[in-house]
């Protein structure tokens, strides 16, 4: 898979996903990163990318020809993404999909967003990684990734532990344990030491279904409507 993001930060990439697993699929071509700094698209000797939002307020608005340049130049082929808390919700589901493509461009902005025109005129796609409020879209886009690569083919050591995650089956994983087998009083649950299978895997199913109850009510609602 083709990464190409879009950014005012380029010395922020790769960051972690240059490292453990996704450093190695990158280093192993399993996925190429490509930067496009969008100041080099600046028509002003300052490098100037945003101005003053028009009907006036707070903060700044990339603009729309200086990273409109930056698109027409580099953004060739594949899905084009907007990092947006005003996105689609980024979900499990949604990380399969774009798991799939070939080559994802991703735009990451800082300050109040980007001029919408530019938005339209290269029918972006605004994702969100959750509803809450970053400084920026770098921040957002490595995580997208990072979910996104550890999906594609080869990347992770044993496949079967992406069907067992949290979200997978519609439900939150159940808890973990590991040696030792007694930690400040506390034992790790008999059933997982009893060797029996089909045990294990019920308990785990119990305990998927109890969490997933008591955490998040919206997810156990859709499990049940599938069930
Ligand atoms: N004024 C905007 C927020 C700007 S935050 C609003 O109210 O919607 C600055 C940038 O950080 C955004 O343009 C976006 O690229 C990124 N960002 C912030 N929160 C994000 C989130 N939850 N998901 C994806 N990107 C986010």
């Amino acid at each position: 898979m083709k990464a190409k993001v879009f950014t005012i930060l380029p010395e922020v990439f790769p960051g972690f996903l240059g490292v453990s697993l996704t450093g190695k699929a990158l280093s192993e071509g399993k996925w190429s990163l490509d930067i496009v700094n969008i100041r080099d698209y600046a028509f002003d000797k300052y490098g100037s990318v945003d101005d003053t939002p028009s009907g006036g307020g707070a903060g700044m608005v990339m603009r729309a020809d200086v990273l409109g340049e930056a698109l027409a130049q580099n953004y060739k082929t594949g899905k084009l993404i907007n990092m947006s808390p005003r996105g689609v919700p980024l979900t499990q589901e949604l990380v399969h999909q774009l798991a799939k493509e070939d080559e994802l461009n991703i735009i990451c902005s800082r300050f109040e967003g980007i001029d919408e025109r530019v938005l339209e005129e290269y029918g972006a796609i605004d994702v969100s990684i959750g509803d809450y409020i970053l400084t920026g879209g770098e921040q957002a886009a490595m995580i997208m990734l990072d979910a996104i690569i550890r999906l594609l083919p080869d990347v992770l050591g044993n496949s079967a532990s992406i069907q067992d995650e949290s979200f997978e089956g519609g439900l939150l994983e159940y808890p973990q344990y590991t040696r030792p087998q007694e930690w400040k009083g506390r034992t790790i649950p008999e059933v997982l030491t009893s060797g029996h299978h089909q045990k294990i895997n019920d308990w785990r199913k119990a305990q998927s279904e109890f969490i997933t109850e008591s955490r998040r009510p919206d997810l156990w609602k859709k499990y049940l409507a599938l069930k």
